[in-house]
């Protein structure tokens, strides 16, 4: 008994590339700005609740920032709170 393997059968299965693209946000949560070199990921606290946004590249920047120093701001204050 013969064996026809056909490699050409292996060419034909063809195997999809890349990942699936995200949809890309409408507009920046801040600014409303539809074009950007690049979208960021942001947060917005809302009564304790912290909520996921997109935001262009500017805003996401200034975003970070402000987040930084918030939950710096925050770590102080329970520091102080247990000092007192
Ligand atoms: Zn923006």
């Amino acid at each position: 008994m013969h064996n026809n393997n056909n490699s050409s059968d292996i060419t034909t299965v063809k195997r999809k590339r890349g990942r699936p693209r995200k949809e890309k946000p409408d507009a920046c949560f801040r600014c409303r700005c539809r074009t950007t070199p690049e979208w960021r990921k942001g947060w917005v606290d809302r009564e304790g609740v912290s909520l996921h946004v997109p935001l262009c590249n500017a805003c996401g920047l200034h975003n970070a920032k402000q987040r930084k120093s918030y939950q710096l701001s925050k770590e102080l204050n329970s520091i102080y709170r247990l000092l007192n």
